[in-house]
């Protein structure tokens, strides 16, 4: 089984500046991609991203993925299923491939929530959405709701009204909460934004497509609303399966607890990213950037004291 220094596993914003930074202490350490760009990559245009005024998202990650390989990191395509400790190594599977590690690097981002309404699976891809990058220009000339009411929704009403002809956004707190420059944007397009506060999406309906959606309260004298599209963008959950498969510590949300250099509780094995709230819940490509390079240096430091640990066994 072949062995690594140091085992990445995602390639979002977290897990490629990790690579960039353990490809600089020269671990050469193996990135398992699941999906590259993570979120960032369908994120539209990144403007707070400190040194590039504006940049497609995809762009920024591929501009990250390439100056990792280029000082030694490797890419593995998959997606890892289980990891076991072994010794003092840990051995991380994906569905294919098996490889062995002694220290681990978890930014595996999080889950986007869901409604949880019943018909929302059976209407994915037909009128309900979860990416508005992707999916937004289907829906040229049409009306369009997006419910949300974070700085995620709002920029995705922006990126829609290129393509829509008008736009609900549905909050169900009593105000909009994004970033102020994103906000006064959205503020420009004036009529073709209709924001509708203090209201849940009660239903979604239809047989093949998405035909209407039930309100929780009466907007314009009616409970109901016939978009043509639902975005759904309603924020994240951490994923669960390695805080259960190793005993990882977490908060009362599922976000994993770490020290202030990322370690768990768990000797050998750190996270950074999304799946931290290590900034207070502030998660943007800068913080799990930080996160990263953290992470990559305290795996580095931990690596150079346990010189004994997880001897290669290729
Ligand atoms: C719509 C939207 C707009 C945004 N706009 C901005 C913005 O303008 N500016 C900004 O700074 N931030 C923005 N963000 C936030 C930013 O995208 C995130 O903070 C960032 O993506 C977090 O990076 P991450 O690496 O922690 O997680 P992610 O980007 O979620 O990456 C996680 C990675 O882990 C992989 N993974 C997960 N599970 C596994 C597994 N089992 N095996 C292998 N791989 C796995 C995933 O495939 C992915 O590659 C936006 C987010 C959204 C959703």
């Amino acid at each position: 089984m072949k062995h690594y220094n140091l085992v990445i596993v995602g390639s979002g914003a977290a897990g490629l500046s990790a690579a960039v930074y353990a490809g600089r202490y020269k671990l050469s350490p193996l990135v398992i991609e699941g999906e590259f760009g993570g979120e960032t990559s369908t994120a539209g245009v990144i403007e707070n991203y400190p040194g590039i005024p504006a940049i497609e998202g995809y762009e920024l990650m591929k501009t990250m993925r390439k100056q990792a390989e280029g000082i030694g990191a490797h890419f593995l395509e998959g997606w890892v299923q289980e990891v076991q400790q072994d010794g003092t190594c840990f051995v991380i599977k994906t569905k294919k491939d098996e490889v062995r590690a002694s220290s681990v690097i978890f930014a595996t981002g999080a889950k986007r929530r869901h409604l949880n309404l019943p018909n929302e699976k059976e209407l994915t891809g037909k009128g309900v959405h979860y990416c508005w990058t992707c999916d937004g220009p289907l829906y040229g000339g049409k009306t369009v709701a997006m419910v949300g009411g974070g700085d995620s929704s709002v920029k995705g009403v922006n990126f829609l009204a290129e393509y829509a002809s008008s736009i609900y956004l549905i909050v169900r707190g009593e105000e909009v909460s994004a970033e102020p420059v994103n906000y006064e944007r959205m503020q420009k397009l004036g009529d073709k934004v209709k924001v509708i506060l203090e209201t849940e999406v009660k239903e979604i309906v239809g047989e093949k497509k998405l035909e209407k959606i039930v309100l929780s309260r009466e907007y314009n004298g009616s409970l109901e609303l016939s978009p043509d599209a639902l975005f759904v963008e309603i924020g994240f959950e951490p994923d669960q399966t390695f805080v259960q498969q190793l005993g990882l510590e977490s908060d009362p949300k599922g976000y994993v607890k770490t020290d202030s250099r990322m370690a768990t509780n768990i000797p050998g094995i750190f996270v950074a990213g999304d799946m931290t709230n290590h900034f207070g819940g502030f998660k943007q490509d800068v913080t799990a950037s930080a996160l990263g390079s953290v992470a990559a240096t305290s795996a580095y430091e931990y690596i150079k004291s346990n010189p004994g640990i997880c001897v290669s066994h290729d």
